[in-house]
């Protein structure tokens, strides 16, 4: 039986780990979940799923739980804290780690999974884009098995040859094609982007997730985030990478070998599938997620994406060339940018304007330890703050000089 800890049970990817391991209750067992602070659900997964531990980051949340679940006869153990959070990932009853906390926030208890030598189902993209050359050192001083979760690069690791080392270029492969759906406003002219709504920027046509990473869709942030990951996981340069909008969704992505060949893997949008294959991995099992029909699905179309319109794909581009701490600098400031957009006070427009600011402003350093990536992280956080200030309740077309 394979002991799992979903960090970050509450979330998308967390529901849809929980879901793939109902299905085959005598393979997996989640045996620690956490979250941040969302009590109740975490609750009603403690019913159904009877883990040994839940961590809640924020005290007074893991206290009422706490209370709830002596007064329901549920056994489980609560902790609190960043610090519990970490320590979980180590237990023995642990053989397998998803990390599917969103954001910086993921960047501790994802290392900490790597360097306890277990499998890393990695779903937290930012803590790559911040640390990928750390994550992947921890991975192999430790003998962990790193299998990506983001459905592009779970694709191309079903795609490449078995046994290709993480953060090393295979042998034989040519490049990349890393799909997009395009996100809800594929089609949408600039001048009634700019003021997009938060609720627009979340209805994503193709996947139901998170906020954050809805949001990071609706701006190709998301792709540019990706595009990072990829040359981190599989030891790619930008170059050797090529982004297409794929608006069905169903290639998630390609790889393309110097003979010639070229290896998509394809399947409905679920993200059930590369949940399954990776809890499952080197074997498969049911997800749950329909089978593609190729005759109804016919028409599969792909194009150029957009830089003018999407000015945040060509800003990971530019981090990622620069490289050092420059990664870790675009995805502090896109998600300050990005909660600013969440709670209203920065125009949809404005979210590239931030962030380029930020990399425009604070020069990127070496990363030789976490503590480099750290400090970039907080000096990115407070010049897109005051990127934000100057920008609130401006339009994007008077943007000009906000920075200056
Ligand atoms: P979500 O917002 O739905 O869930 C986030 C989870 O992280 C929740 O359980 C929340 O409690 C926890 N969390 C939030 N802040 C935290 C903090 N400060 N400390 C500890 N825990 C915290 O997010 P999601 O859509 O499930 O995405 C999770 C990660 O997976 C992201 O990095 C995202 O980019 C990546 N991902 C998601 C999808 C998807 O389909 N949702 C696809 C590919 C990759
Ligand atoms: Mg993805």
């Amino acid at each position: 039986m394979k002991g799992v800890a979903i960090l970050g049970s509450t979330g998308s990817i967390g529901l849809n780990t929980l879901d793939v391991i109902a299905r085959h209750p005598g393979e997996f067992r989640a045996a620690v979940l956490t979250a941040r602070a969302s009590e109740e659900r975490l609750f009603e997964q403690c019913a159904a799923h009877r883990p040994d531990l839940v961590v809640l980051v924020e005290e007074a949340a893991a206290r009422r739980l706490g209370e709830r679940l002596r007064a329901a006869g549920i056994g489980t153990e609560v902790r609190a804290g960043n610090d519990a959070l970490v320590e979980a990932v180590s237990l023995p009853q642990v053989d397998c780690v998803m990390a599917a906390i969103v954001g910086a926030a993921g960047l501790l208890p994802t290392l900490a999974a790597a360097r306890s030598g277990k499998q890393l189902l990695l779903a937290n993209k930012e803590s790559v884009v911040m640390a990928g050359d750390l994550l992947i050192e921890a991975v192999h001083a430790s003998g962990a098995t790193l299998i990506p979760i983001d459905s592009e690069h779970n694709a191309i690791f079903q795609c490449l040859p078995a046994g290709a080392t993480p953060g090393t270029r295979p042998q034989g492969v040519r490049r990349i094609v890393l799909t997009a759906s395009g996100g809800p406003f594929l089609r949408t002219p600039a001048n009634e982007l700019s003021f997009a709504t938060p609720e627009a920027a979340c209805a994503h046509p193709r996947w139901v997730m998170g906020r954050k990473i809805s949001v990071d869709s609706a701006t190709l942030m998301n792709k540019g985030l990706e595009l990072i990951e990829a040359c981190r996981l599989f030891g790619l340069a930008p170059d050797d990478i090529e982004v297409v909008v794929h608006p069905q969704s169903v290639v998630h992505s390609m790889v393309q070998y110097v003979d010639g060949s070229t290896l998509a893997q394809l399947g409905n949008p679920d993200m059930r599938t590369p949940i399954a294959h990776a809890l499952a991995w080197p074997q498969r099992c049911e997800s749950g997620a329909e089978p593609l029909d190729i005759v109804t699905t016919a028409r599969l179309t792909f194009e150029a994406p957009d830089h003018e319109r999407f000015p945040c794909l060509g800003l990971a581009q530019r981090a990622v060339r620069a490289g050092g701490t420059a990664p870790a600098l675009l995805n502090a400031a896109n998600e300050v940018a990005v909660a600013a957009f969440l709670e209203r006070r920065l125009n949809f427009g404005s979210i590239p304007m931030v962030i380029e600011g930020v990399l425009d402003r604070v020069a990127s350093g070496t990363v030789r330890r976490l503590e480099d990536v750290l400090a970039a992280d907080a000096e990115a956080r407070r010049a897109a703050q005051q990127g934000v200030a100057r920008l609130q309740g401006k339009s994007p077309d008077t943007r000009a000089g906000a920075f200056a």
